[in-house]
């Protein structure tokens, strides 16, 4: 089985995920263009119970633009954005593909909360966009 691996900019806080993707998602909600000072988040989501974290993550509690709150992981160090836990589904977690070792297996299937996305944030145009939150999520 692949085992995936990344970390933050300072490498205090490296991972491991003994799992494939369940699927790949933009998100150009606010909370999550603040997280990441840019247009849009691009995250891989992943089996919670599959990441094993090497170092100590820090966590902060935080609502995103649906009102569901996640416990946002990330480096005490350097402050790169490492994941996401949502409270309501604990046996999922995001990871923020850009901390991949490999980010090129990233495959994004959805642009969420299109509705919020900035003018000049550009996504592939061959991707459905949801107003929201994923459908059924
Ligand atoms: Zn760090
Ligand atoms: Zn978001």
């Amino acid at each position: 089985m692949t085992i995936y691996t990344g970390g933050c900019a300072c490498g205090a806080v490296r991972y491991e995920i003994a799992a494939e993707p369940i699927r790949g998602f933009y998100c150009q909600c606010r909370d999550c263009q603040r997280d990441t000072g840019s247009g849009h988040s691009a995250v891989a989501v992943f089996p919670s119970a599959s990441l094993r974290l090497i170092g100590e993550a820090s966590e902060n509690l935080r609502t995103a633009d649906s009102g569901a709150q996640k416990r946002k992981g990330f480096c005490a160090e350097c402050g790169s954005p490492l994941y996401n836990k949502p409270q309501n589904k604990p046996d999922m977690i995001g990871v923020f593909v850009g901390t991949l070792d490999d980010p090129s297996i990233f495959k994004p299937q959805i642009v969420m909360f299109a509705s919020h996305g900035q003018k000049w944030d550009h996504l592939d145009p061959a991707l459905p966009r949801v107003a929201g939150m994923r459908p059924g999520a």
